[in-house]
């Protein structure tokens, strides 16, 4: 929408959480209408400031949904709410537009974006692109589910800087214009399969990041994931594809342009079309740890190569970053035992990426809230893999039960206990991986505050 229209346009945002108040705010400053309504009461919305909103002549209501929602144009839909919702579904019938907040701050952004998504990986590799950006020098903002909205950031943009974002399926369900300079695509399984009614749903919504792209834009795909090869067939964009298991170079039914790859153990990049055929560095120089993490790195090499950032600043980005917060972040290493936290790890699948990590000597904190995981799935690398298990959380009297007679197993109580415990069970050489593969909730506000839980015990540790 051009803003000469959005000025003339109202709005109804729907969901007050931190990206619906920086849209909020974002159409306002604009000169729109905007009303603002929130399910929930005040007590539970801590991005609202009430004086905040007044002042920005925002109207709002909270604590329910009134018919006025639909006396707007256009609705801006927090990503949390369904399609199927009973208000959306009322909103399309009486013909009212639905955007999601990227769409709309994309409006308003001035310089070239790069859009992430997938399944797994965007954060990785979002943060990890920004601080290649970085490090050349560029005026980069990383923004999306990292913290930052695309809203609250996009009026600092200009056409020198570069917006890096980490965009969800639900967000792409829901876009128009949005057209990324480069979209980068990580992979895709199975995931939030009911909000999406799904999978053919939830592909489509992730491949919606290619559908405004035009022939000069680029698409970033992993050659790897044999899904999303077919499924970009089609699509406008020039193509470059990242792979860790084929040498895109040779890759006969493919005439690839552009891409990187892995040879040797060193990390390759080509772009025929420029007459470059290079080596970034060796993938023993990567700091994070696994090949998940290598893919990440490779996806970042090709965005970072597209804006022609220098071979050895992505060197040095790739040697120097530590990880994001809770992802298999090394946290320290006391005695020659080193402790991981990988708190982000709600589900057995990231947890089968972290033993996938390490070679062995494992001493494995394990354990929360779930419903039904199936542990067989990793006997065997539990038994190759791993020491000892200390369970915790509601589930650790099925973990104990389950891997008995696999390895040793321990309960313990609270995180401190747990850490205590792995300590003790360590020798030299050892690591201790905090990867639950359970929701956080029976102990913990959330996976971020487990993570902080286990970093705090371990750095009392001497
Ligand atoms: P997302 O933002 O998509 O949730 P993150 O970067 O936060 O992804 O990583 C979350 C977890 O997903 C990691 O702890 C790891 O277990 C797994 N993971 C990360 N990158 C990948 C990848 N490229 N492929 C598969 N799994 C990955």
């Amino acid at each position: 929408m051009e803003i000469s229209e959005i000025k003339k346009s109202s709005f109804t945002i729907l969901g007050g959480g931190r990206s619906g108040i920086a849209v909020a705010k974002l159409l306002r400053k604009s000169g729109a209408k905007v009303f603002l309504s929130d399910g929930s009461s005040i007590e539970k919305l801590k991005y609202i400031d009430e004086s905040i909103l007044t002042a920005a002549e925002i109207e709002y209501e909270l604590g329910v949904h009134s018919e006025r929602i639909f006396e707007n144009e256009v609705i801006i839909k927090s990503p949390g709410i369904s399609p199927e919702n009973e208000i959306i579904k009322k909103a399309k019938s009486l013909g009212i537009k639905i955007y999601s907040e990227i769409e709309v701050a994309y409006w308003f952004c001035k310089s070239p974006l790069i859009a992430i998504t997938g399944t797994n990986g965007k954060t990785t590799t979002t943060v990890l692109t920004g601080e290649i950006f970085k490090k050349a020098g560029i005026d980069v903002k990383v923004c999306g589910n990292v913290g930052l909205a695309f809203s609250e950031i996009v009026s600092e943009l200009n056409e020198d800087s570069v917006a890096v974002l980490e965009t969800s399926s639900y967000q792409l369900n829901d876009i128009e214009e949005f057209r990324p300079v480069v979209s980068v695509i990580m992979n895709i399984t199975p995931d939030h399969l009911d909000w999406h009614r799904g999978f053919e749903n939830y592909l489509d919504a992730k491949l919606k990041i290619f559908s405004n792209q035009k022939d000069e834009d680029m698409a970033v795909i992993n050659f790897d994931d044999e899904i999303l090869r077919k499924a970009t067939e089609k699509i406008n964009s020039k193509k470059a594809y990242f792979s860790i298991k084929e040498n895109l170079l040779n890759a006969e039914d493919q005439k690839i342009e552009t891409g990187s790859f892995i040879k040797n153990g060193k990390v390759l990049y080509f772009d025929k079309a420029k007459n470059i055929e290079e080596e970034i560095m060796e993938t023993g120089e990567i700091n994070i740890r696994g090949n998940h993490n290598l893919y990440n790195s490779l996806a970042s090499v090709i965005s970072a190569r597209y804006f022609e950032i220098k071979k050895e600043i992505i060197k040095e980005s790739l040697t120097e970053f530590t990880g994001v917060e809770h992802r298999i972040e090394f946290v320290k290493e006391i005695r020659g035992i080193s402790f991981y936290n990988d708190s982000k790890a709600t589900n057995i699948d990231s947890l089968i990426v972290a033993l996938d990590s390490f070679e062995g000597d494992l001493i494995l904190i394990l354990g929360g809230r779930e419903t039904g995981n199936d542990y067989s799935v990793i006997d065997k690398t539990v038994k190759e893999k791993v020491k000892q298990i200390i369970a915790i959380g509601e589930t650790k009297d099925k973990i104990n039960k389950h891997f008995k007679n696999i390895t040793k197993v321990s309960n313990a109580e609270t995180m401190e206990e747990a850490v205590i415990m792995a300590m003790s069970a360590a020798k030299s050489g050892d690591i201790v991986l905090l990867s639950p593969a359970c929701k956080s909730f029976d102990m913990f506000d959330s996976f971020e505050h487990r993570g902080s839980e286990f970093k705090k015990f371990v750095n009392l540790l001497n």
